[in-house]
């Protein structure tokens, strides 16, 4: 048994290393037990070999955009029927797992759970870059850095996505492999890269020591001076622009009642800042939000936070969180309202699950992945990241390679 990953604090799942299972039909046992039979056995191989490679069901683990290459690969214009592949959407009578997408922290014990309850023999492709590496989220506090870290895979289908003709190929490519069992032997599986190698990312990004300072810079400066003319509608030179109207708004962003309601009733002076929605005192929040709702905004939009960590050096400030909330009216004419809250180091914000229902997730999801403490929740717990997920992904300070034994 290997066990990947190093600790953190975290709980160590076993994870079983696969690679050296063998599998032995109960027919060759009896045929080998009976003098004389023994003889049959290359035969029967053989023949049972034909059935297996000609009649791969697959079990389809699809998770994000390969899947739907995946499906097209089991519809009418490439048919993958015609190779005796058909999908099965239960793991027990399926012996292809076809991993096509993004495999999560998260998921990652279900998909192993599917797995471990396919018969053997059995074999796992990995469809496209995400399922074999992680690709562009690899090195993401959630992401698995590729499927291999949690089971065996034959056959890596490359592509982003790969086409349903590369999944075809991939397919011929387990029929080979197939083709190479003997007398109830499994053929060896592909060498799995480098672990190393796979998680390093293959260009520096933002703020890595092993950037070049000069392009940190250099992004920096053009992103602060980017103007109007930056814009890639800006007609090309001997062109007019266009004098489109601008779109009418669905819905009014800064609506006037609610801006006679914060001057005259909560006593916000400025209604309409130019940094954002307007900051109402931490204490008359849920009095706003009733407030609202009996005005006809009834529905809880969203809540978000964000997290300022201390800052250190010449201007020391202490840790804050600021949540925007907006909430809106509905039908013709809709509108929403929007609002801020500055918490003080160690403040919880009121929950709003009295005045809206709606705001029961929402708020579970800001305290999940932000930190933010809703005082009056009724069940403040994680919604996005595993249960026994260590710490609060969003927040500034948090490592975004941080490990997750075994997973990643
Ligand atoms: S490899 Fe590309 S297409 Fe496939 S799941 Fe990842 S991002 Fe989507």
């Amino acid at each position: 048994m290997a066990v990947n990953g190093s600790g953190d604090g975290h709980k160590r799942l076993p994870v079983y290393d696969e690679s050296e299972l063998t599998y032995e039909h109960p027919l060759y046992g009896a045929m080998l037990s009976v003098p004389g039979l023994s003889v049959g056995v290359t035969s029967i191989d053989a023949i049972l070999n034909w059935g297996v490679m000609n009649s791969l069901w697959v079990f389809p683990m699809a998770t994000s955009c390969c899947g739907i290459e995946l499906m097209a690969a089991a519809a009418s214009r490439v048919d993958l029927d015609r190779m005796g592949t058909i999908v099965r959407a239960t793991p027990r009578q399926a012996e292809v797992m076809v991993i096509a997408g993004t495999i999560t922290v998260k998921m990652a014990p279900r998909v192993k759970a599917l797995w471990d309850q396919m018969p053997e023999p059995k074999w796992a492709i990995a469809m496209g870059s995400c399922a074999i590496s992680g690709d562009f989220y690899r090195n993401l506090y959630a992401v698995v850095p590729g499927i291999d870290t949690v089971l065996p895979v034959d056959v890596y289908v490359p592509g982003c996505p790969p086409n349903p003709e590369a999944l075809m190929h991939g397919l011929l490519r387990l029929k080979e492999k197939v083709a190479l069992r003997r007398a109830g032997k499994l053929p060896p599986r592909d060498d799995r890269p480098d672990r190393l190698q796979v998680t390093k990312p293959s260009v520096a990004r933002f703020l890595d020591p092993a950037r070049d300072p000069a392009i940190d810079e250099q992004q920096v400066e053009s992103a602060l001076h980017a103007t109007d003319t930056d814009r890639s509608d800006e007609p090309a030179a001997g062109e007019e622009r266009a004098s489109a109207e601008p779109p009418e708004p669905i819905a009014s962003s800064q609506p006037s009642d609610l801006e006679a309601l914060l001057r005259d009733e909560f006593g916000v002076a400025e209604t309409a800042p130019k940094d954002g929605a307007p900051v109402v005192a931490v204490e008359r929040h849920v009095a706003l939000a009733r407030r609202l709702r009996g005005m006809g905004y009834e529905i809880f939009t969203y809540v978000v936070a964000t997290h300022f960590p201390e800052k250190t050096g010449k201007a020391p400030a202490p840790e804050r969180f600021e949540l925007a909330y907006a909430v809106r009216s509905v039908g013709k004419g809709s509108k929403v309202a929007s609002w801020r809250l500055k918490l003080a180091p160690g403040e919880a914000a009121p929950s709003l699950v009295g005045v809206y229902a709606g705001a029961d997730w929402q708020e579970r999801e800001q305290w999940d992945l932000v930190g933010v403490r809703f005082a009056g929740h009724p069940d403040l717990r994680r919604i996005m990241m595993p249960e026994n997920w260590d710490g609060h992904p969003l927040r500034k300070d948090y490592p975004a390679d941080k490990a997750c034994p075994p997973w990643r």
